[in-house]
């Protein structure tokens, strides 16, 4: 616990996590390591709903089998925590029902869900995973970072895809390109994350042809959507001060609240969060600051922009009160405080960069609005049916793929990773498939 967040606050050059703060006025992060969110992230775990692979044209079964894949290696039943029990049944108790016991699904009601900390609270990435991998067959390159993807333009009107070019810790330049043995059968998979994918994208020629021009940067693919319709599920939280002891946790338990609309989650053993899902449907964009792969794009995601989001955070707030109301949890409180006491003391922290209205306390709207956090599950930039097709390429181009959460259009699940890692894997088994036939 004290790690996850000294590393989320932890701006140095060799940090895990690079942080950034949205043009929105909300601190944010994003990872910087092998095995990337799930290297800094708060571990919770479930899958995602039927709708959402329909949505990506994935298979079931396939799917299904994914997921099972990644649970082998990485995914734990959690210990339990007396906080995260207590909220659990505050949860039942306003009527966050039903009870769905332990499981990996997403659906109505109060859950506790997958982690991927084992039972000695060791965390297990998605560079666990290369355990599967045949190490005579594959090259992991650490402290590297690539600049540019490179493309052939002799060949044709349409210049294609055919390597990266990437800088060592060091400063020494590399290039690796694909082989053309498999008649062009190769392809470059970019998996650089929402924010990580368009950035690089458009440093390498693919984007708004006006944007790149400005920046000096030459224009392979005029795409206006690179960059586009970037979400993230906003979270309020209020934070419960206790009167007795409690262990920190990381969050296992969920209340899906609101016809779904809501989802109720304890971080650590202090508060209580409403996250507001429904898409989310508010959406902003990212734009490159300069060249530098390095620095941070410009990035905003008008949180609350949709009056939808903003009503299903007020939905969200209410059912936290309920819960922070409930018997299970009022035996933590510390004396006499009220709720109105809880919101005022979260007004009052330094949340977010936004400006703060006198009514916060009174009016839950301006309440979510003026204290909106991220919980990190930005998705957006590359979206399927806008930037890449159904198989992931990237349209106009034959030998480039984006497979991360930038090609999605709303989150998956209560929390997206275990999906994106099921992607991956799905994606690989699909195009090996493709390759053998
Ligand atoms: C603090 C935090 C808490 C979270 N909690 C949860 C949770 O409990 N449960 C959950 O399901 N999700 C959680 N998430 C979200 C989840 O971790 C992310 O949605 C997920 O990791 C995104 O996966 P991705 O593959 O799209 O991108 P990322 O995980 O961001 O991976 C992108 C990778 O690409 C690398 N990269 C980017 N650009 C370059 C470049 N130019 N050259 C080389 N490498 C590059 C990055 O270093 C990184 O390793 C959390 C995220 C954070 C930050």
């Amino acid at each position: 616990m004290e790690n996850f967040i000294t590393t989320l606050t932890d701006g140095s050059p060799d940090s895990f996590s690079q942080p950034f703060i949205s043009e929105d006025g909300v601190p944010n992060n994003r990872a910087r390591a092998l095995g990337g969110g799930t290297t800094i992230n708060v571990g919770f775990y479930s899958r995602a709903e039927p709708l959402f692979l329909e949505q990506i044209g994935l298979d079931e079964a396939l799917a299904k089998d994914s997921y099972e894949w990644i649970e082998k290696k990485l995914v734990n039943k959690p210990v339990s925590f007396e906080w995260q029990t207590a909220v659990r049944n505050g949860l039942l108790e306003a009527g966050v029902l039903p009870d769905n016991g332990f499981t990996y699904a997403h659906i109505n009601g109060t859950e506790t869900s997958g982690t991927i900390f084992d039972r000695n609270g060791n965390r297990h990435t998605a560079a666990d995973l290369l355990e599967y991998a045949n190490p005579r067959r594959i090259k992991v390159y650490l402290h590297v970072v690539v600049h540019k993807i490179t493309f052939k333009t002799k060949d044709g009107p349409i210049p294609k895809a055919d390597g990266v070019i990437f800088y060592d810790a060091n400063g020494g330049k590399h290039m690796a390109y694909l082989k053309n043995k498999l008649n062009n059968d190769g392809d470059i998979i970019l998996s650089a994350g929402a924010i990580g994918s368009p950035q690089l994208l458009m440093l390498s020629g693919i984007g708004p042809a006006a944007q790149l021009l400005s920046l000096g940067i030459k224009v392979v693919l005029d795409q206006p959507m690179v960059g586009r319709e970037m979400r993230d599920v906003p979270l309020n939280s209020l934070i419960v001060p206790y009167s007795n002891h409690i262990q920190l946790s990381l969050s296992t338990t969920v209340g899906i609240a609101n016809s779904g609309n809501s989802y109720i989650i304890t971080f650590n053993g202090f508060d209580l969060s409403a996250l507001s899902v429904s898409g989310p449907i508010s959406k902003g964009y990212l734009e490159l600051r300069n060249t530098n792969i390095g620095d941070n794009p410009r990035i905003r995601f008008n949180y609350f922009q949709a009056a939808e989001n903003l009503r299903h955070c007020v939905q969200g707030m209410q059912t936290v009160i309920d819960v922070v109301n409930s018997e299970s949890l009022s035996r933590f409180r510390i004396g006499n405080m009220t709720t109105r006491d809880l919101l005022e003391m979260m007004v009052n922290m330094p949340l977010n960069l936004r400006p703060k209205h006198p009514n916060a306390t009174t009016s839950l709207e301006q309440y979510c609005m003026d204290t909106v956090m991220t919980v990190w599950h930005y998705l957006g930039g590359c979206q399927i049916g806008k930037v890449v097709d159904r198989n992931f390429k990237v349209f106009g181009e034959d030998r480039l793929r984006v497979i991360d959460a930038s090609t999605f259009t709303f989150s998956p699940g209560t929390n997206p990773q275990a999906t994106i890692m099921m992607l991956g894997r799905s994606m690989g088994q699909r195009i090996l498939q493709s390759r053998r036939s």
